[in-house]
């Protein structure tokens, strides 16, 4: 199974500007709900370096 728990999804945070990030469930990514940058999952693990 792929993706991320829903629980991982609250505690992450755009580690550029800090604002919440959208689970992207169909793409598998996140993208952040401020500054728009898009972070990918890999292996179930959110990879948050800018
Ligand atoms: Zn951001």
């Amino acid at each position: 199974m792929t993706g991320i728990s829903e629980r991982l999804l609250s505690i992450i945070c755009c580690p550029a500007c800090k604002s919440d990030l959208d689970y992207d469930k169909k793409n598998s990514r996140l993208s952040c709900k401020g500054c728009k940058k898009v972070y990918e999952i890999k292996d179930g693990i959110p990879v948050l370096l800018t």
